[in-house]
C-alpha cells in the first residue's frame, strides 16, 4: 500500500534558519586563516558535514587541509557557533507550524542533520525534542550528507521503508543525500538554488504545508514508478 509513513527533517535552512550563524562563523574563521571567503565558497559549504566542509574551505582558500589544521579549524567553527545558537535560533517561514501540524496527524518524525550531535542539541532547544521519534546527527553514522547514512538510520530507527517518507531539505547536498536512501523528496530552498531533478517537488516555503501535501508526493513518486 501506497502512504507516507513519516517526515524526515533537515535543520539547517530548513526548519532552523541557521545557515545564516554558521554563515557569520566560517566567514570568521577564513579571516582568522588570513583570507577572505567568497560566496561560491560560502555556498559550496551549505548542507556539507564538519570535516568534509573544512576540507573544501582549505583546498578553496589554498591552504593545506593537514589533518591537525582540519582538527583545530573544527573545533574553532563548534566553539563560534555554540556561541552563536546560545540564543534562541530563528525559525524559518511556517517550519514550527508544520511541525505541529504534522505531529497532530500523528505522523512519526525524525530530525536528520548533517550537523554534529553536541552542535544539535542546542538546535533541539529551539525545536522541542517532543516533536521526533527519533534524530540523527552526521557524527552518529560513518559518512554524512550526501551519502545516505544520515537517512537510511532515520528510516530504521522510525522502522519505515524510505520510500514511504519524505524528506525536506533545502541543500543540493541534503537532497542527494536524501535521494540515496531512497527516499521521497521535498526540496524548500533557503540560502542556495537548488537544481530540479526527477522526482524533486519543490515548494517556496513550508507554509501551509499539510499531511495531505505530502501523501501526495509518496502517492506520485509510487504511480511513475
Ligand atoms: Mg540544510
Amino acid at each position: 500500500m501506497t502512504r507516507l509513513d513519516a517526515v524526515l527533517w533537515d535543520m539547517d535552512g530548513t526548519l532552523l534558519d541557521s545557515e545564516k550563524l554558521w554563515d557569520i562563523a566560517v566567514r570568521e574563521l577564513a579571516g582568522e586563516l588570513g583570507h577572505e571567503m567568497d560566496d561560491a565558497m560560502r555556498h559550496a559549504l551549505i548542507g556539507a558535514s564538519g570535516p568534509n566542509a573544512m576540507r573544501i574551505m582549505f583546498t578553496g582558500l589554498g591552504l593545506d587541509p593537514t589533518p591537525a589544521a582540519i582538527t583545530e579549524a573544527g573545533e574553532w567553527i563548534e566553539r563560534r557557533v555554540i556561541e552563536l545558537f546560545q540564543d534562541p535560533v530563528p525559525w524559518r517561514p511556517g517550519a514550527a507550524d508544520a511541525l505541529a501540524t504534522m505531529k497532530a496527524a500523528g505522523i512519526p518524525m525524525a530530525l536528520v542533520t548533517n550537523t554534529k550531535r553536541s552542535l544539535t542539541e542546542y538546535g533541539l532547544d529551539t525545536l522541542d525534542r517532543g516533536y521526533f521519534h527519533a534524530t540523527v546527527c552526521a557524527d552518529e553514522v560513518p559518512e554524512g550528507k550526501p551519502a545516505p547514512d544520515v537517512y537510511l538510520r532515520a528510516a530504521e530507527l522510525l522502522g519505515v521503508a524510505p520510500e514511504h517518507a519524505v524528506a525536506i531539505e533545502d541543500s543540493p547536498t541534503g537532497a542527494l543525500a536524501a535521494e540515496a536512501a531512497g527516499c521521497t523528496v521535498l526540496v524548500v530552498p533557503c540560502e542556495i538554488a537548488v537544481p530540479t531533478a526527477p522526482g524533486r517537488t519543490f515548494r517556496d516555503s513550508l507554509v501551509g504545508l499539510t499531511p495531505a501535501d505530502l501523501h501526495a508526493l509518496v502517492v506520485d513518486r509510487h504511480r511513475v514508478g
